[in-house]
């Protein structure tokens, strides 16, 4: 299975200026076999394939700077664009085909073959051509926040994303054996909580969502204000500083699911779960988790994210991640199985009217979850008594 680590790099002045040229030769190429193929469309009508595109751009001056895979790569990529275009076309006759690559934005560059990983130290080839125009053979450097996995690495990507340049780099690892921890844990993900976990052997840990709409909260008004004076200043709605903040934003929200999601798996692998079970969230903007009037929302694609976390870092310590339908978990009670509309929550609180049963909303969600798949698989545990959940967290982010 595939692991990707994200590793920050500091180029000196001259090797920025070498990563500067490749992004920008991506670019150029990007644009060129673009513009290749939109002549090529309107005189036949048809796209090229990739093969015949491949053919055509060998002797391209971009594409012979670039590293041969690095090229193949930035043309694979149009290719993709290009035939889901057509497939969108079918249905959509206003679908425009791919556009163009703003002249000043680095494309990120990707490297198969043509890069070595050696402990913290990386290095990448260039091509026969731009060694010969500029003497420079590789670039290499140092991995910052380095850890060693066990695996190999299959493909590097560099990038620059608001000034900072990063390497992502992707492993395959060995699939670890799963674990013979035989508890099972139950998931319900949500707004104010991110993850409200009950497990078999008797644990509760709330995940607060409090630090993720505090970022949204505070990029929000941020947005907000600096698109107020755009406004006014220049009569138009987005400007660069508008699109970092967006960016910002998402990449903080993701950095707080990231650590709720693999403090989860910590959670279980220390509590010994053998299997997570999470509530399938399809329906989730019909559900107690779409709340309009609160105006901030995390959208469907942070739980998604979450889910999908989650089961990859599960995978990775050997722990099994099952699905069950979410559909009734919210109005019914987990202790008496009682489904009553007015059972529903009040103030974070699940209170049933027929046993008397008072708890928190997300416990009893991640109860009933936790049940549902116990029945389902006719599994005789039980889930014991309502424990008092722990609270977690997320402090390791600040709103700036
Ligand atoms: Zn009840």
């Amino acid at each position: 299975m595939k692991q990707c680590i994200k590793y920050r790099i500091y180029p000196t002045p001259k090797q920025e200026t070498t990563l500067c040229d490749l992004g920008f030769y991506a670019t150029k190429l990007y644009n060129t076999d673009n513009y290749k193929r939109r002549k090529a469309w309107k005189e036949t009508g048809e796209i090229p394939s990739w093969y015949e595109q491949k053919k055509l751009l060998r002797k391209n001056h971009w594409y012979q700077l670039l590293p041969s895979q690095t090229a193949q790569r930035v043309c694979k990529e149009l290719q993709e664009a290009y035939n889901s275009w057509y497939r969108l076309r079918k249905t959509d006759d206003k679908a425009h085909p791919p556009g163009f690559r703003p002249k000043e934005k680095l494309s990120p560059l990707i490297f198969y073959q043509q890069f070595k990983l050696d402990g913290d130290t990386i290095r990448f080839s260039m091509s026969r051509k731009y060694r010969k125009e500029t003497g420079i053979k590789k670039l290499q450097f140092k991995l910052t926040l380095w850890r060693e996995i066990e695996g190999i690495a299959k493909m590097a990507t560099i990038l620059c994303r608001d000034g900072k340049w990063m390497v992502h780099v992707v492993y395959e690892v060995e699939e670890p054996p799963y674990t013979s921890d035989d508890g099972i844990m139950g998931v319900d993900l949500g707004i104010v909580n991110l993850a409200t976990t009950v497990d078999t052997n008797g644990n509760s840990t709330i995940y607060s969502g409090g630090q993720a709409l505090a970022v949204q909260h505070y990029f929000n008004k941020e947005i907000a204000r600096v698109q107020r004076a755009t406004m006014e200043q220049h009569g138009k709605k987005t400007s660069k500083a508008i699109g970092r903040m967006h960016r910002k934003k998402k990449q903080q929200v993701n950095q707080i699911l990231h650590t709720t999601s693999k403090s989860v798996v910590e959670e279980a692998k220390k509590n010994k779960v053998g299997t997570i079970v999470i509530g399938d969230i399809k329906n989730i903007r019909k559900g107690k988790h779409w709340n309009k009037k609160s105006g901030q929302k995390l959208h469907s694609w942070s739980f998604n994210k979450l889910t999908k976390q989650i089961t990859h870092k599960a995978r990775l310590s050997g722990i099994r991640v099952e699905k069950v339908s979410e559909q009734y978990t919210s109005q019914t009670c987990s202790v008496c199985g009682t489904k009553r509309k007015s059972n529903r929550k009040h103030r974070g609180l699940y209170v049933c009217k027929n046993c008397n049963t008072t708890l928190n909303a997300d416990q009893n969600g991640a109860r009933n979850i936790l049940k549902k798949y116990l029945q389902d698989n006719n599994l005789s545990k039980s889930i014991g008594a309502v424990a008092v959940p722990s609270i977690w967290r997320s402090t390791n982010v600040c709103p700036t």
